[in-house]
């Protein structure tokens, strides 16, 4: 079954947890911060796949403010 283009989900990298997750990305922005917050005293330490987010920067993460 397709994924819908309508949400589609990026790649979240955190390397200090060595964790690599998929999020929609409507949740994208909360879900780093809540993670970031969370874990890691506020830090950026999670953030999208740096590969992917060439790509976004087309889309819409400059608007998200996620580069
Ligand atoms: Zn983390």
């Amino acid at each position: 079954m397709p994924e819908n283009d309508a949400d589609p989900t990026v790649p979240i990298i955190c390397p200090e947890c060595d964790t690599e997750t998929r999020i929609p990305i409507s949740e994208l922005a909360e879900t780093l911060d809540r993670h970031n917050e969370g874990r890691h005293d506020g830090e950026e330490v999670a953030r999208v796949d740096p590969d992917i987010a060439d790509q976004l920067a087309d889309l819409v993460a400059e608007d998200m403010g996620l580069l």
